[in-house]
């Protein structure tokens, strides 16, 4: 099973795609995830998107295109994948289908989380002083003063995908604002129903 979960920052896709994890024992490829690690090892990559990703501004397609085709062709992605946060605009959505092209495969289905920004602005706030009251340091670019930077790049990079895959007959949405379990029950029942493709 070969899945995208779409939403805005905050929306919930981290947490659903770890569920999927357990659940369906296919990995989730986090790109944030990903440039973070690379960022904390300091590797040329991490060198170079550390103040983008500071800034709450996308790293290049370049970048991300390279870390995703690497990721997919390692063996604990031979069953499927979930990718979260990826693709983020419309060049890696053509090139993630490239990817899968040249390898035969397919995507089953994107599911679009959907939130309110207000719900986002709050989620946000209140994830940055739970990690401060357990003394660990807030992600620069979950300073409330940052979000809205991120907003502003979703809204304009990535909220076109939403046509993108609509118009390829893949986009299925689900209210991202519901309590966690219902989400997950909801994303559940749409992999049960989603023809599974090559
Ligand atoms: P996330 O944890 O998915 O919100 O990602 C954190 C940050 O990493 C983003 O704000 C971007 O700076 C960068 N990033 C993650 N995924 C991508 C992507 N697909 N394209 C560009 N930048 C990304």
């Amino acid at each position: 099973m070969r899945l995208i979960l779409l939403g805005p920052p905050g929306a919930g896709k981290g947490t659903q795609a770890q569920r999927l994890v357990e659940k369906y024992g296919i990995p989730q490829l986090s790109t944030g995830d990903m440039l973070r690690a690379a960022v904390a090892a300091k590797t040329p990559i991490g060198l170079k998107a550390k103040a983008v990703m500071d800034a709450g501004e996308l790293v290049s397609d370049e970048i991300v295109n390279a870390i995703v085709a690497e990721r997919i062709d390692q063996k604990d992605c031979a069953k499927g994948f979930i990718l979260d946060g990826y693709p983020r605009t419309l060049v890696q959505a053509d090139s993630v289908g490239k990817m899968l092209d040249e390898r035969d495969l397919a995507l089953d289905v994107v599911i679009e989380l959907v939130v309110d920004d207000k719900v986002l602005v709050g989620r946000i706030a209140k994830r940055a002083e739970e990690t401060r009251a357990a003394g660990k340091p807030v992600r620069k670019d979950d300073d409330p003063a940052v979000f809205p930077e991120r907003l502003r790049e979703y809204y304009k990079k990535t909220a076109p995908l939403i046509g993108y895959y609509y118009a390829k007959g893949l986009l299925k949405g689900v209210d991202g604002m519901a309590d966690m379990d219902t989400v997950t029950a909801e994303i559940e029942a749409l992999l049960e129903k989603s023809s599974h493709r090559k």
